[in-house]
């Protein structure tokens, strides 16, 4: 069977995982990399990769059978899956939770016109929790649901914290609370502020001479990012930052408790957990799985929009439903 041919826009972190993802699956090949920058300044890991200019967008149709965005969602994801679904089946991990639906419309009305398949919002979450969340509500109506995440590096904290006057660099960490996780666990069903579920810990280079006092005052008094946790603020050099900050982890758990039996005595825990040395290698690597579900359901004649919610689990997988039963049921 001929490979997936799979195209990537936007090499950032993630384009960078995608590549990575696609080279370890034997049934894909990558086509090339598409970037908004001058093509001859990306240089992707594999030295043969094709790197084109976004501008040429439509003229590699005939190239690829599902093209990957990798752009960011705040600004990118927006225009790009929309308008590349009208060239490709796309897969994306668009993660403004709020303005998914949104998202969902449109990327929906320009696959179908054009005849083609989007998978959007795919990755850790949304994605892999999303997953998680609808089989625990399916199976237990009666419970309440938690997500915790960390410890892990938050990019938009991060950026916050470097739009501090007097800030060099910044790297900041959602951690959960250990009690908190553990309360849930045992199957207490506790109510929890945010205070209670996570603390934020920031590793701050400051420019020489600056009022550090004052820096740290304006991190955990800053409303919507700080003001609510309990934060620490650590003053490290550039040289620690680099050298014990370089990595992107992240990962956490999505726990659902809930009871059955006839007066609610029995308790049951669902958790799905993720430690994950590189977000952006993991989140590549569902995004590489669901391409190939966006393949499969391209080549059985479908069209339009889908999340992670339709889409069947042999689907992902690179096996036949026949592997699958003998190997994983
Ligand atoms: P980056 O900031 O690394 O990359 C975003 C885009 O920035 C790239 O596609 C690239 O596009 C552009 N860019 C511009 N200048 C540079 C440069 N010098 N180096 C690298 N890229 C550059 O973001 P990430 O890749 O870390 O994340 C992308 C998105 O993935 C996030 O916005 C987030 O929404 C989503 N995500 C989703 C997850 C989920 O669970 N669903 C988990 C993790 C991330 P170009 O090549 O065209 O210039």
């Amino acid at each position: 069977m001929n490979p997936i041919r799979i195209g990537i826009l936007g090499y950032g972190n993630l384009g960078r995982g995608v590549e990575l993802a696609v080279a370890a699956n034997e049934d894909m090949e990558l086509a090339g990399v598409f970037t908004r920058r001058d093509p001859a300044t990306v240089k992707p890991y594999g030295a043969n990769v094709a790197v084109w200019n976004a501008s040429e967008l439509a003229e590699h149709t005939d190239d690829i059978d599902v093209l990957v965005l990798a752009g960011g969602s705040a600004t990118d994801l927006p225009e790009q899956t929309p308008a590349a679904a009208a060239l490709y089946n796309v897969v994306d991990s668009f993660d403004t939770h709020a303005n998914i639906p949104e998202h969902f419309a449109a990327v929906d009305a320009a696959a179908r016109e054009a005849g083609h398949v989007a998978v959007i919002s795919v990755g850790w979450d949304p994605g892999m929790f999303s997953v998680s969340r609808v089989y625990a509500n399916a199976i237990m109506p009666n419970g309440a649901d938690y997500t915790f995440w960390g410890r892990g590096v938050s990019q938009g904290h991060s950026d916050a914290i470097r739009r501090i006057p007097g800030v060099v660099d910044a790297r900041q960490y959602t951690v959960p609370v250990p009690e908190a996780l553990e309360a849930v666990r045992s199957g207490a069903n506790p109510e929890l502020t945010t205070r209670q579920k996570h603390t934020r810990e920031c590793f701050v280079v400051a420019e020489d001479g600056a009022d550090t006092a004052a820096i740290e005052e304006a991190i955990v008094t800053m409303p919507n990012y700080f003001a609510d946790y309990n934060t620490t603020v650590t003053f490290i050099s550039q040289e620690e930052l680099d050298r014990d900050h370089a990595g992107i982890p992240h990962g956490g758990s999505v726990i659902r408790t809930g009871t059955t039996g006839k007066d609610g005595e029995n308790t049951h825990v669902i958790e799905y957990s993720l430690k994950l040395d590189s977000n952006p290698e993991f989140t590549g690597s569902v995004l590489a799985a669901c391409a190939r579900a966006c393949y499969r359901i391209a080549q059985a004649g479908e069209t339009g929009c889908r999340t992670i919610f339709d889409i069947a689990p042999a689907l992902l997988s690179p096996l036949t439903g026949e592997e699958l039963r003998a190997t994983m049921l």
